[in-house]
């Protein structure tokens, strides 16, 4: 059967853990932050990276994209 997943990346979407939209993927970023002691990617659209939005745990660099 068909998984969510695998649907999720049919449809090219992501929900932006900052702000809770659907963005394009072409419009998200993954950010390596740490979440109860695990490394993790959190998914957070540009336009929340831009404006400062970082995981907790977020050690790397971002360098900011256009929107
Ligand atoms: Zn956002």
């Amino acid at each position: 059967m068909p998984s969510d997943r695998a649907k999720d990346n049919k449809a090219l979407v992501a929900t932006c853990v900052a702000c809770g939209k659907s963005v394009s993927t072409e419009s998200a970023v993954a950010l390596a932050g740490v979440e109860e002691g695990r490394r993790k990617q959190f998914v957070a659209c540009v336009a929340c990276a831009n404006n400062g939005w970082r995981p907790p745990g977020f050690t790397g660099v971002y360098a900011p994209r256009p929107t």
